[in-house]
Parts: structure tokens; sequence; C-alpha cells
């Protein structure tokens, strides 16, 4: 079973099903609904995507993960792997990168209880509680990065990168679309906050998806790894930054961590970070109304797929 077929299944269970909380496993579980059939689930579970697998995850163990497989990157691989994942492949490949910046710079540490969040990390923000794989699987595919640095989503990240093959070569497509997002950050008025900056990349259109949610997912790993921080509240490239330092907000309606709830347009882009992480390439602006044909297109992204699929199947 394709990529794409298995996440059209996912898609009916983790977006269109029903779920319910398990009070033993204290985590949310979903139905499989009917028009799914026992061939498809026996498809999924093959592919190692079977929905509700869960896992509870040891702080420690996570972390040895996550030193170890980051360490097989380089970081021209992630970096590379991070610019096709914008258009060409799938988002997942996005976080070889935020693992990579954070797995250079975080000190070795044990769990830390987070205040009264004993569960969470103030080091790191590991939380001790059930999740499901196939789950982050399936919104690290269709939307980004796991959000604030998560270090179990990143563990389990790398992991589907072992098994998804060879590491992405950036298409030119692929470093338009990057130079394009750079171009757009760059032309906002002084002092505009990452939600217009959000708004003004998604009616661009430069990913290959519709949703604005994906375009902050993209502003917020841009802001972790160190290219939208500021002096005071600097990104992983820069300097290492605790879980618990992250979290603080300037005030409860910012919905970001740190930098991205602290920086706007008259910060800027952090050029210097944009050369450590990207050192080869040329990062110029780029005229957006003279747009690239895209390579793949838009329908042929496992993202543009699965859009195009649902406003198909809704018309019966
Ligand atoms: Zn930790």
């Amino acid at each position: 079973m394709n990529v794409a077929d298995q996440l059209w299944l996912l898609k009916q269970i983790y977006e269109h099903g029903s779920s319910c909380f398990d009070e033993e496993k204290k985590m949310v579980l979903y139905q499989i609904p009917d028009t799914i059939s026992a061939e498809e689930l026996s498809a999924l579970e093959r592919m190692g995507h079977m929905p509700n697998q869960i896992y509870t995850p040891k702080h420690d163990e996570i972390m040895d993960a996550f030193y170890r497989l980051s360490g097989t990157w380089t970081i021209r691989e992630a970096s590379d792997a991070f610019i096709a994942g914008l258009w060409s492949e799938p988002f997942l490949w996005r976080s070889a990168l935020t693992a990579k910046v954070m797995a250079m710079v975080m000190p070795p540490h044990e769990h830390t209880p987070y205040g009264n969040s004993k569960d969470t990390c103030a080091v790191c923000g590991y939380r001790d509680k059930a999740i499901d794989i196939t789950q982050k699987w399936y919104f690290c595919m269709l939307e980004g990065t796991p959000l604030d640095g998560d270090p179990v989503g990143h563990v389990l990240a790398l992991k589907e990168m072992e098994q998804m093959g060879k590491r992405p070569v950036p298409t030119e497509y692929d470093w338009w679309t990057f130079r394009a997002v750079l171009t757009v950050i760059r032309s906002m008025p002084p002092k505009t906050r990452y939600s217009k900056v959000r708004d003004a990349l998604s009616k661009e259109k430069l990913l290959p998806s519709s949703k604005k949610w994906v375009y902050g997912n993209l502003l917020e790993s841009l802001a972790l790894i160190g290219i939208l921080d500021t002096k005071d509240y600097p990104g992983m490239i820069t300097k290492y930054t605790t879980y618990r330092m992250r979290d603080g907000r300037p005030n409860v309606r910012v919905e970001v961590q740190a930098p991205l709830a602290w920086w706007d347009s008259s910060v800027g882009i952090n050029e210097q970070a944009l050369k450590k992480i990207f050192p080869t390439a040329a990062c110029p602006s780029v005229d957006l109304a003279d747009r690239p044909i895209p390579i793949p297109s838009l329908s042929e992204t496992i993202t543009g797929q699965l859009e195009k699929r649902r406003r198909l199947r809704q018309k019966k």
C-alpha cells in the first residue's frame, strides 16, 4: 500500500472518525470506522502504521535514541532533507534538521520535573505519557515537525526516516520555495507578528498544503533552529534554551513558544544562523510573481494527492 493510501485511511480515523478517552491507558483511542475493510487494516499493519499503536516512552531511553539517531546525520544531510521537505518530499523529512540542531546543543540530563507538571521535563520538554506512534507519523507527514521541539516526536520521526530509505536531495524548485518563504518574511511591514506572516505565506501557497497551521508549523520550526529568533530568546543553532525558558510567553494569548513568541518582522531573519545551517546556499530574495513551474507538480506531492482526493470523495 503506498504512502498516500495509508495516509488517506488514517485521515478517516484521526480526522473524521470518533474517539474516546481510555481511562486505563490515560489517552485518547480512535475507533476504526466501518468504511475501512479488514484488508485495508492489515495492509496498514504490514506497513507499521496500524492506528492506536500505543507507546509509553521513558526519558533516558528517548535521550539515548535522540542523540544516537541524530548522530547518523550530518548537518548538510539534515538541512538538505529540510529543504526537500518543503515541497518535493513529505514534510516529515524536515524533522531531521530540527532534531540535528537540537541534539548538537542539548546537554545530557536527567528527567527534571517542570513545576507542577511533574510528568514534563523542564530541560527538554519530554512528557511521561502514552502516545500513539501512528498518529505522530500521520501529523509529521502532513503538518511538519513535532512542535515545541518534542523529543519523543523527533525520535519517532528519525526512526521513520531510517525506514524511508535514501535521504532526499532538494530539487531546484525546493530551493526556490525556501527562498520564497524567506522573501515573504523579509517583505512584511515592520513589527509584523508571526500570525500575520503565517497568513501571508499561506496566501502565496508556497507549500503543497492549503492549511494555515502548516505554514505556522514552518515558522515555529525556523524559529526553534534559530532563523527567526531574538537576542534574549535565541534559537538552537545559537544556544540551547531549556523547555522551561521556551515556554514563557509575553502574554496568555500567544499560542507559540519562544523564540517565535517574542519575534517580529523588525527583528527579521537571523542571517548568521541562516549561514551556519545552510553554509553553501545562496538565499537571496526571489520575485514571487515569477514562480517557476513546480517540479514535481502539486498533485504529485503526497500532501497535494491527499487534499485532491478528499475533494473527489466528498462529491459522492
Ligand atoms: Zn529531559
